[in-house]
C-alpha cells in the first residue's frame, strides 16, 4: 500500500513521520503523475487559500478529482476546506465533499486549543478519547447527502465527517503521536472501491 500526502504547502512532513512509523510507504504528491501509483491521498493542514492556489498552477485540480472518484482522500484543517463543496468565500475548491464548511471558525481569542474527542469509529475511541490540536480551525456547519458527522466538540460543533471514502478532520491528528485516525483513514484506503 502507498499513501500520498499533498506536499504544496502545510504540515505534510508531519503526515508521513506518523505514516512511516505505522510502516506504510509514505510519498510527498506535488505533480499530477505522482498520483498515479497510490492508493489514498492526505491533504495536510496549512492555508487553504495557498494550497487552492498552487494546486491550480501545478495542473493538480482536475487529476485531484478524478483520483477522488475511485480512491480514498483525507483532509485534515485546510485539507478539509479544500475537499468541501461550500465554504462561502471565492477560492480554488476541488469542491468534492457535500459538506458547508467555515472557515477559521473558533474567533481570534482561541486561535489554537487541544481537546479530547470521543470518536465512535475509532479504536476505544469512546473509552479513549482522541486527542485534537485545533489550529486557526474550520468547522462543518452542515453535512449533506450521504455525509455524516463522525466527531462532535461537548458544545455540539461538528469537527469531522466521513462520505464513502472521504475523510475531513477540523483538527491535526498528525501533530499528537496517536495514530488511531490514520489507522481508520488506512481501513478506508483498503476498503475503497
Ligand atoms: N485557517 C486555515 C485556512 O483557512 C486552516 C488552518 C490549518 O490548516 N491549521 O485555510
Amino acid at each position: 500500500m502507498k499513501i500520498g500526502v499533498l506536499a504544496l504547502q502545510g504540515a505534510f512532513i508531519e503526515h508521513i513521520q506518523l505514516l512511516q512509523t505505522l510502516d506504510v510507504a509514505a510519498e510527498e504528491v506535488r505533480l499530477p503523475e505522482q498520483l498515479i501509483d497510490l492508493d489514498g491521498l492526505i491533504i495536510p493542514g496549512g492555508e487553504s487559500t495557498t494550497i487552492g492556489k498552487l494546486a491550480v498552477m501545478y495542473g493538480l485540480m482536475e487529476p485531484l478529482r478524478d483520483f477522488a472518484r475511485t480512491k480514498a482522500v483525507w483532509g485534515t484543517c485546510a485539507g478539509m476546506i479544500f475537499m468541501a463543496k461550500e465554504i462561502g468565500m471565492d477560492q480554488p475548491l476541488l469542491g468534492i465533499m457535500d459538506i458547508v464548511v467555515e472557515r477559521n471558525a473558533f474567533g481570534r481569542q482561541v486561535d489554537s486549543f487541544e481537546t479530547e474527542l470521543a470518536v465512535a469509529v475509532l479504536e476505544d475511541g469512546i473509552q479513549r478519547p482522541f486527542p485534537a490540536v485545533f489550529i486557526r480551525a474550520p468547522r462543518l456547519l452542515a453535512v449533506k447527502a450521504d455525509a455524516e458527522v463522525i466527531a462532535t466538540l461537548k458544545d455540539g460543533t461538528a469537527v469531522a465527517a466521513q462520505q464513502n471514502n472521504w475523510l475531513v478532520t477540523s483538527f491535526h491528528p498528525e501533530l499528537t503521536g496517536d495514530p488511531r485516525f490514520h489507522q481508520y483513514f488506512l481501513k478506508l484506503v483498503k476498503g475503497a472501491k
